[in-house]
């Protein structure tokens, strides 16, 4: 039952892929949004099954607004990296369990589109760019605090991938250069083992085992292994000074690695976007911003702002709908295509 005022092939879907949760949208031809839908990642199952859940929340999403699967045009996934957008083969994602994963070509069975995958915080960096910031500034880059830390280069409102696509890991630009925390690619000392939501949870598990962090502690119901960044973010809030310092300690490392971004890249913008800033909003942004300042050479420090991104948790839905619709049009010069058999 098709509608006369719709176009046959009018819809593009995008589908954020996270290590917890997949979040899935379906928008009109002009990158309207006209439904989503979220579900939980299956823990530990392999990549087709996977995919099988996401496919099966598109179909959801088509029923949801009346369209048969001959109406959608266009597929674009936001993955956990590095993949190689050229190929949609996701290379290695540690949450996921995956190694050389040919997501693009799985998921394009199922619909017999196109699809195009890319790294998660670079489509969530192209989604905050078109949806929130281009009217103010031609290039942004955009860093990711959750779980881990990510980042996307948005370079004249188009992804600079770098040579292998891998461009943008901020979270592994190394902070402590000896001594410091090691991290899950194999270094040490990275952005990541100092300012993301890992990295906050462990400080508050190292301060509990040293006798201190009893607020902390209570929060979660004194179990300490269950304590992430949000209870330490909630202690905070309440006041309680060894979490502000856990926080503010992440902030002032973040602060140092946005120093470095701004020495390479002379940025106008940097938004800060993901679960963890998002919740913790200006404890961390705050003295992050700070820090950034004090290092910076000032003639960079002056021009450069660093702001919490516009879109909350819907960034990288709305990145992947921005691709999707770049793709549609002939507009985007990024990624491959996958067409289905
Ligand atoms: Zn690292």
């Amino acid at each position: 039952m098709k509608q006369k005022e719709r176009p046959l092939a009018s819809l593009i879907a995008g589908i954020d892929l996270g290590g917890t949760k997949i979040l899935a949208g379906i928008a009109d031809q002009h990158g309207h949004l006209v439904a989503e839908a979220r579900t939980e990642t299956p823990a530990g199952k392999s990549g087709d099954e996977v995919v099988e859940k996401m496919a099966g929340l598109l179909r959801q999403l088509l029923a949801q607004v009346g369209a048969g699967e001959g109406e959608l045009s266009v597929i674009a996934v936001g993955a956990p990296g590095p993949l190689d957008p050229e190929t949609g083969i996701v290379r290695q994602a540690p949450n996921l369990g995956w190694r050389n994963f040919p997501l693009a070509d799985r998921l394009a069975r199922h619909f017999r589109v196109p699809v195009y995958v890319d790294n998660d915080a670079n489509l969530a960096g192209l989604g905050e760019y078109e949806y929130g910031f281009q009217h103010r500034f031609r290039d942004l880059l955009y860093v990711t605090v959750s779980t881990g830390i990510g980042g996307g280069i948005i370079i004249n409102g188009g992804v600079y991938h770098g040579v292998s696509g891998g461009a943008g890991e901020f979270g592994h630009m190394v902070i402590i250069p000896d001594g410091g925390p090691g991290c899950s690619c194999g270094g040490q000392g990275c952005l990541e083992t100092l300012a993301s939501g890992t990295a906050i949870a462990a400080r508050a598990r190292e301060l509990i085992a040293r006798g201190g962090g009893k607020a902390l502690l209570a929060l979660a119901g004194n179990r300490g292994g269950d304590i992430t960044a949000r209870t330490v973010g909630a202690a905070a809030m309440n006041g309680d000074g060894e979490a502000l310092d856990i926080v503010r300690r992440a902030g002032y490392y973040l602060g140092i690695g946005l120093a470095n971004l701004v020495h390479v890249l002379n940025p106008a913008a940097i938004v800060i976007g993901g679960g963890v800033a998002n919740g913790l909003g200006e404890m961390l942004l705050g003295p992050a911003r700070q820090e950034m300042r004090r290092r910076v050479m000032p003639v960079l420090g002056r021009t450069v702002e660093v702001l919490p991104g516009a879109l909350g948790d819907r960034s990288g839905l709305l990145g992947c709908l921005v691709l999707a619709r770049r793709m549609k049009t002939g507009a985007g010069d990024i990624s491959s295509t996958v067409q289905g058999p």
